[in-house]
């Protein structure tokens, strides 16, 4: 016993000497990595030759126009008021305010049992991201409930995100105050022992928040607000500016309305804006608009009056409305792989398109500019790397069993679960990263990696890159492979190897 202390403590010092050597030059290294990484890069999933690209293709909404934070405010403050005049819910409500940083984007909603949570790639629930309400529901309440962790895949929501059997999840940047809001409803209702059906909550909700984009209750205050409510977008206007002069075609395919479009366009790009795109269509129903083939375009003039004529050419300088992807197709030609199509949610705008017609996909995440700053700080980094190390001495010394060996490796595994509780925190309190659950990529992380060649924060990241730029996807080590070059250790996943342990 006494010599297999010794022992232990003798392999441990030599181990951690060699780990503390190697984490110090690793995270000496790392730190001028991380802070060298710019956040406005392309983040690239599929090989990709931006030479080949002859047509351009955007969203409107959260690609073009970035919103203040007041906009989530506004709708959350609408939608809940809708609830207590229209719905008849209690007047109490009003105690709540929108909460920006509450909730993240990609979670999941129970709808029967009204809980919200977050799911990685593997349909696990991450422990410690379950809310009722406003609250964490204790890791045994969820693992009871559902019979361990995992989430079959018969009650998740569907291809697409919608809502089949039980759950909903939340893609959307839009969703942000919906998620809030049911949040602070069922916190209300359990506070004031109300007895409610979570399934009739959830659908209230819903409608309210979908009645103050139909009613066009948002569009009238944006267009009556323009400065509070869009973020100035000169670089966008670059982008746009810089494919015009390389003689890229454009068009712009989004589902708001002509008048709010134009508003904003007008502000952010400036009252020619339409001499830079080929085509432009409004109220478009995507994701309907890439399946559907029954919806013919419609011209719309100026003054927003709809015509009966039927349309043989989507012609520069005109409005049209509705449609379907396969006509056009037809009357524009722009197939395949020379169009890039950019779009902020990963469902309605680029599900379809990779896996039905061939166009290139760009997803715009603006999470990432927050997360990427993160992961910036020396805090991160360094938290990051002794978890890796502290990870990685714990797999080699776990074969000692004595006491007094298992003591010190409970206050590993202590402060290993305190640092792992860390990394999540320092980007959401509640749920943590937009990308992660501990070490395993999320849900959204898994779709994004699906329906998107390449990812970025904003359309901005392409002043960076030369139009004839080849993209090339970094080859990240698989679970039995050995790291080959030093940034693939930059998430830390293989540290352990990094380090040269033996
Ligand atoms: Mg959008």
């Amino acid at each position: 016993m006494y010599l297999r202390t010794i022992s232990f403590f003798y392999n441990t010092f030599l181990f951690t000497s060699k780990i503390v050597c190697n984490t110090f030059v690793y995270l000496h290294n790392n730190i001028k990595f991380y802070k060298e990484r710019y956040q406005c890069y392309y983040y690239i999933n599929i090989l990709y030759y931006l030479q080949d690209i002859e047509i351009y293709g955007f969203d409107y909404d959260y690609t073009l126009a970035f919103y203040s934070r007041h906009l989530h405010t506004l709708i959350f403050n609408i939608a809940r008021d809708i609830l207590i005049d229209e719905h008849r819910y209690p007047e109490g409500l009003k105690e709540y305010d929108y909460m920006p940083n509450f909730v993240i984007r990609g979670l999941h909603y129970d709808v029967q049992k009204a809980l919200l949570m977050k799911i990685d790639a593997f349909h696990y629930i991450q422990l410690g991201t379950v809310y009722r309400g406003l609250n964490p529901v204790p890791e045994k309440e969820v693992i009871a409930m559902y019979e361990g962790s995992h989430v079959p895949l018969e009650i998740m929501s569907d291809f697409y995100g919608k809502v089949c059997h039980t759950m909903k999840q939340f893609m959307d940047i839009f969703s942000l105050p919906e998620m809030t809001l049911l949040s602070c409803v069922n916190d209300y209702f359990m506070k004031h022992n109300i007895d409610y059906e979570p399934v009739h909550l959830y659908k209230d909700v819903k409608e309210a928040i979908g009645d103050v984009h139909v009613r066009g209750i948002m569009y009238r205050a944006v267009e009556a607000d323009i400065e509070k409510y869009i973020c100035y977008g000169e670089q966008t206007h670059a982008v746009l500016r810089k494919l015009s002069k390389n003689g890229k075609k454009m068009f712009l395919i989004t589902n708001s309305p002509f008048d709010f479009v134009d508003r904003g366009m007008n502000y952010i790009v400036g009252k020619d804006w339409r001499d830079l795109f080929d085509v432009v269509i409004v109220q478009a129903d995507k994701p309907g608009f890439f399946n559907d083939r029954r919806k013919p375009f419609r011209r719309v003039t100026d003054k927003g009056v709809l015509l009966w004529d039927r349309i043989h050419h989507l012609e520069k300088g005109q409005i049209y409305k509705q449609g379907n992807l396969y006509e056009f197709l037809r009357l524009t030609g722009w197939r395949g792989s020379k169009v890039l199509y950019f779009g902020d949610h990963i469902y309605s705008d680029l599900a379809d398109l990779t896996l039905k017609h061939g166009w290139r996909t760009g997803a715009i995440i603006p999470e990432l500019r927050k997360e990427i700053k993160i992961m910036n700080t020396e805090e991160y980094v360094h938290t990051m790397t002794w978890l890796q190390a502290l990870t990685a001495l714990l797999e080699q010394m776990q074969v000692h069993q004595d006491p007094a060996s298992q003591t010190v490796i409970q206050q590993w595994i202590n402060e290993r679960e305190e640092m792992r509780l860390r990394t999540k925190d320092i980007f959401n309190a509640q749920f943590g990263s937009l990308f992660r659950t501990y070490h395993n990529p999320t849900y959204f992380s898994r779709r994004l990696s699906r329906f998107a060649d390449i990812y970025m924060a904003s359309l901005s990241c392409l002043l960076n890159y030369d139009l004839q730029h080849t993209f090339y996807p970094r080859r990240t080590p698989l679970q039995h492979e050995s790291p080959i070059w030093p940034e693939q250790t930059s998430t830390g996943t293989h540290v352990g190897e990094s380090l040269h342990i033996t």
